[in-house]
């Protein structure tokens, strides 16, 4: 079996360390991998932005699987120009990823499959957006309709700030093209989850639900960033409620994309806002890949093999048979480079610790060989720690004293990924 995975960061690094581990005579070519990656394979330096060159390498490796780790490479039509090829490939096509590329696309898929979610309007004027924001009344939310990297949200307490929010995006162009056209949407109050759900259009396998962790510093507090920890299972989510949203979001939205034309292969991730009893659950935005940092935190607890329910989807037969999950705790801690997230610094110097505890899993993000072979920093999220454990509290405390054993100057990280959780559990003790 030959795979080529493309991607460079701790999402790609879990995928790559999973499909190895399930099976060890896998042929892995990673694009461009990084060099946690490489432990695991071969790289080919060809970056994700590369469709032609990404191509180019398909057609001459031949894999019998190309999975596609980050969203813009489909958004730009890998998958359109892989499948033309008649080359396997786990990523919907550039139409079905406007599920993320487009926030009003997706908004509007959900209005037409009747999807719970928050109101919202599409503008490109300024005056009619601010408008808008007066009618739904603060807090209100503000988005770029376009891909910006997670970033392109503002949560606005008041309408002072809804309004220069409108006017960076509509005006400042502060995110160029995405931000041209921008969702002004209703306040969702309550926790958020993520449930990844593999397909094949038609057939549905949820994954287990898992819980991201947005805010840079302790307690989520601080700046918004690509997410600094991630944790699963999540005991909010019962099975009642994931089947709730597989019955009610993920199945109305692949029919509503079938009937627009534009069938979704892969893995739909849907980021729900659920009440605090863990009911009510409504859509706060669709990804069209695997979530990062999620991804790492979930693929450690997978008791069944990865590769043949990516090849199942890739061939339009996946299954719905439930998967098999290991019952244990997973909690992913991010490290990231000082500066992070506003102008993280790169090129500090990495001090990897000599032996890694059973049941932790240190996944490259950020890191790259300096010429001289260090291991330097090169991103804003360097690391992924991932510790699997019997308890939570033993995932949480494994994972942190994996990510302090880990240094390079600068480096942050939280110490408390899980920690509503963790609550939840002492409230029910
Ligand atoms: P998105 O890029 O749409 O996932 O938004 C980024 C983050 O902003 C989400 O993970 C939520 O924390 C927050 N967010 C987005 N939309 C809403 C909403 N309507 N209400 C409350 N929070 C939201």
């Amino acid at each position: 079996m030959k795979v080529l995975l493309v991607g460079s960061g701790a999402r790609e690094h879990a995928l790559a360390w999973k499909l190895t581990a399930e099976d060890p005579s896998l042929d892995l070519i990673a694009a461009p991998g990084n060099p946690g990656i490489a432990q695991h394979g071969r790289s080919a330096a060809v970056k994700a932005a590369d469709i032609a060159g990404l191509v180019a390498l398909a057609r001459d490796e031949r894999p019998d699987l190309t999975l596609v780790g980050p969203e813009a490479p489909l958004a730009a039509g890998l998958a359109d120009a892989l499948r033309g090829e008649r080359l396997p490939v786990f990523g919907p096509s550039a139409a079905a990823a406007r599920i993320e590329s487009s926030k009003a696309f997706a908004k509007q898929v959900m209005v037409d499959a009747d999807v719970p979610t928050a109101r919202a309007e599409r503008h490109v004027r300024p005056d009619d957006a601010k408008r808008a924001a007066r009618a739904l009344g603060a807090p209100v939310v503000i988005k770029a309709s376009g891909l910006a990297a997670g970033k392109g949200v503002v949560i606005a307490r008041t309408l002072g700030d809804a309004d220069r929010a409108i006017d960076a995006m509509l005006v400042g162009h502060s995110f160029g093209e995405a931000g041209r056209e921008i969702l002004v949407e209703e306040f969702m109050d309550g926790e958020e989850l993520s449930l990844f759900a593999l397909t094949d259009g038609t057939r549905v396998a949820p994954m287990l639900p898992a819980q991201d962790h947005k805010r840079l510093l302790a307690g989520d507090a601080g700046p918004n960033t690509g997410g600094m920890g991630a944790y699963a299972p999540v005991s909010l989510a019962t099975p009642a409620l994931v089947h709730d949203v597989v019955e009610r979001v993920v199945r109305p939205t692949l029919r509503a994309m079938r009937d627009a034309g534009s069938p979704f292969s892969g893995l739909l991730y849907a980021g729900l806002m659920v009440a605090p009893d863990g009911t009510s659950p409504r859509v706060v935005e669709f990804n069209c890949r695997f979530g990062d940092p999620e991804t790492e935190a979930l693929l450690p607890l997978m008791a069944e093999p990865l590769l043949p329910r990516l090849l199942g989807v890739a061939r339009g037969e996946a299954s719905e048979a439930a998967i098999e999950w290991s019952g244990r705790h997973a909690v992913t801690t991010v490290i990231a480079a000082s500066g992070y997230p506003d102008a993280p610094r790169t090129g500090d110097t990495i001090r990897l610790p000599d032996a890694i505890p059973p049941d932790v899993h240190i996944f490259h993000a950020g890191t790259s060989r300096a010429g001289d072979g260090r291991l330097v920093t090169a991103g804003g999220r360097v690391f992924a720690v991932t510790a699997v454990g019997d308890t939570l509290a033993q995932a949480q405390r494994s994972s942190v004293r994996a990510a302090a054993s880990i240094e390079f100057a600068g480096s942050q990280y939280r110490a408390d990924i899980a920690w509503r959780e963790l609550e939840r559990h002492a409230g029910a003790a």
